[in-house]
């Protein structure tokens, strides 16, 4: 059995994966905020609670916002503030009593859909969760490419590529820089665009409905999207060259990216052809849970 842990911010999820493959079993708890010890009990008593359920014990693999530094073994660039500089890993073995992975949760992202979702059976994948920020990750023959910085796959804070206009240098990024592609791709940065064209603010999701009725302001909002959607990726492909890109997040569910963002990004790709597929996220906000079980898919 694999256990995964989908360490949130405001939410703490837990599965148990079944040696084929199948969900045993799924329990939900708020995430203590602010206080790294009641964080650790709370994830401790999450895996106990599967492991009584389910009446067997388990891997354990943790998807966790930010990275565990390879410098320092502390979590690092994590929006749960609490967590960064502390020895997660190590303190949460020790309670547990095994070794435990982790991994970003964009990477659970990628390595879920990798596994057994939209981009099954796929030796390179890309995975893009464009919501309110934008994370990436990468998996090759259904590992996590982790890298030398464990940022692999941190691809919404390169600067967009052939940047023109407004584009440049961009908007402020909370990285300390501008431009990058997350100031661009997040939902965020749709409804700025938007409202930047003379309309009043609205979300990511009013947009495209609006562009679906046939709102020409919010149609070309949509399409300035798309056209920047296909320059990113189009660098992704020249570099990675991946078999399948899949998207999650809330944007993710802009049915019209799928067809349109493929015909836009053959003018940046180094190549006569282009067969990577785009497709969207088959397990959706399950993706996470899902992915940091898998990460003891080689027993
Ligand atoms: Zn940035």
């Amino acid at each position: 059995m694999r256990i995964g842990i989908d360490l949130g911010g405001t939410k703490i999820e837990g599965i148990a994966i079944a040696d084929e493959g199948h969900e045993r079993l799924r329990r939900r708890i708020a995430a203590p905020r602010g206080d790294y010890a009641s964080t650790l009990a709370a994830v401790a008593g999450l895996v106990r609670d599967i492991e009584h359920a389910a009446g067997a014990t388990g891997t354990i693999g943790v998807g966790i916002p930010g990275t565990i530094s390879p410098a320092t073994g502390f979590i690092k660039n994590s929006n749960s503030t609490w967590l960064n500089g502390r020895a997660l890993s190590e303190d949460l073995s020790r309670l547990l009593d095994r070794p435990i992975r982790f991994a970003n949760d964009a990477n659970c992202f990628a390595l879920s859909e990798a596994t057994d979702g939209a981009a099954a059976g796929a030796d390179v994948v890309f995975g893009v969760i464009v919501g309110t920020g934008t994370g990436g990750g990468v998996v090759v023959h259904r590992r996590v490419l982790v890298g030398a910085n464990a940022i692999g796959g941190e691809w919404g804070h390169n600067p967009l590529p052939a940047a023109r206009g407004v584009e440049s240098p961009g908007p402020p990024c909370y990285c300390g820089r501008s431009g990058c592609i997350e100031t661009f791709l997040s939902g965020p940065a749709l409804a700025r665009d938007y409202a930047d064209a003379g309309r009043a603010q609205m979300t990511a999701r009013e947009i495209a409905d609006r562009a679906a009725a046939g709102d020409a302001l919010a149609d070309a909002a949509l399409a300035r999207y798309e056209e920047r959607m296909a320059r990113a990726l189009a660098s992704v492909i020249n570099l990675l060259d991946p078999d399948v890109i899949v998207l999650g997040g809330g944007l993710s569910n802009i049915e019209r990216l799928y067809e349109r963002v493929p015909k836009l990004w053959g003018a940046h790709i180094f190549s006569d052809r282009v067969v990577t597929r785009l497709v969207r996220a088959m397990h959706g906000d399950s993706s996470g849970v899902r992915g940091a079980a898998w990460l003891w898919d080689d027993g």
